[in-house]
């Protein structure tokens, strides 16, 4: 009952507010479109931001589509596949497991004409025809300032920061390492900040997170910053934390936006999230999807090189945000997630 009093004395949870969208497409009603999700243990964000987003967007496109879940098992997700190139979908959207299985699928679904997004995650050397995501680089930079804005506000001196990566297997942690070490490596060498622990975990898995963090923490008990790369991850630090009661004295990190995050942010236990917006995300990918049903080019912003063979990827790459406490609202009001959620933690 504290926290839920708490929540409602901050801003975000305060007045109320709402958009909602609609319209229609031409697709023929017999088209559909085929969406596989990755798991629901790395993220809430696949079944509680996207999923939604996806869905509405097709719905308002008039398209026929089905949405599963592989939950982080790459045979489910061939069968997925399988079933739905058999089913006749005529446009695939994947979050790969990783890039291995996410290219077998992209093999068979040109072999039988069907058009492949990558969504969110590139599947590399898949040969996928546009890829969807947003600048990840710039999510990292985000996660490195945030982290150095919440240090620097606790006037922590030469904090000693642990590091815990997404997934060894996903070009996106990759890239958000990339961009998170870029602000903090320059601090690790000038001898401002202290390099502590760095370690990825396998899958994104947010249990695995939380042992490899129980690990860190006992080799290295004077942590004082987590970069953790997604809110999953940073919400099972701050689980090992609060058994040694330094939630809210040490500054965790997070992405995705996601209701346990934001809940975190506003309970001051993590410093930050960078807000991704699904419904953004979502809609770009269905009606790039929906413009190849319709046999059109898809709209793209930017071109993304595949590290692995150089293939150049038409790109639709959205701008992330960073959210702290102030404007947690800024994620509601952007409809990816509800008021009634954020402000109603379950105790
Ligand atoms: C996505 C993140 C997500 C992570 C784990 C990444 O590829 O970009 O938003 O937190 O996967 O699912």
């Amino acid at each position: 009952a504290a926290t839920a009093l708490l929540l409602t004395s901050v801003a975000a949870c305060g007045d109320d507010s709402g958009d909602k969208k609609s319209g229609d497409g031409g697709a023929k009603a017999t088209d559909k479109i085929g969406v596989i999700l990755p798991d629901s243990k790395s993220s809430d964000r696949w079944e509680t931001q996207d999923r939604p987003a996806l869905a509405k967007a097709f719905d308002a496109a008039g398209v026929k589509y089905d949405i599963q879940n592989a939950q982080g098992d790459k045979n489910a997700f061939q069968t997925i596949a399988d079933q739905m190139l058999t089913s006749g979908v005529k446009v695939l959207l994947i979050v790969n497991l990783d890039s291995g299985t996410g290219k077998a699928v992209i093999d068979k679904a040109t072999a039988a004409g069907v058009p492949v997004i990558d969504y969110d995650r590139p599947t590399l050397g898949g040969g996928a025809k546009y890829y969807v995501s947003y600048d990840n680089v710039k999510v990292g930079k985000l996660q490195g300032e945030g982290l150095v804005k919440c240090l620097t506000d606790k006037g922590v001196k030469k904090p000693i920061v642990a590091e815990l990566n997404g997934s060894p297997t996903d070009n996106n942690a990759t890239l958000f390492k990339e961009g998170y070490d870029s602000v903090l490596k320059p601090k690790y060498d000038s001898g401002e900040f202290v390099k502590g622990p760095d370690q990825s975990v396998p899958d994104w898995d947010n249990a695995k997170g939380g042992t490899i963090f129980e690990q860190m923490l006992t080799s290295t008990p004077k942590i004082a910053g987590v970069l953790a790369a997604n809110d999953g991850l940073g919400g099972a630090a701050l689980a090992i934390l609060k058994k040694q009661k330094l939630n809210g004295t040490v500054p965790v990190t997070g992405q995705d936006a996601t209701v346990p995050g934001l809940q975190s942010i506003l309970t001051g236990d993590q410093c930050m999230t960078v807000f991704k917006d699904s419904v953004a995300e979502g809609t770009a990918a269905a009606n790039l999807a929906v413009s190849l049903l319709k046999g059109e080019q898809g709209k793209t912003n930017a071109t993304f090189t595949d590290p692995t063979n150089k293939a150049q990827i038409p790109a639709q790459l959205l701008d992330p945000v960073a959210i702290y406490k102030e404007n947690v609202k800024d994620v509601i009001t952007a409809g990816a997630v509800t008021k009634d959620k954020v402000c109603t933690p379950e105790l």
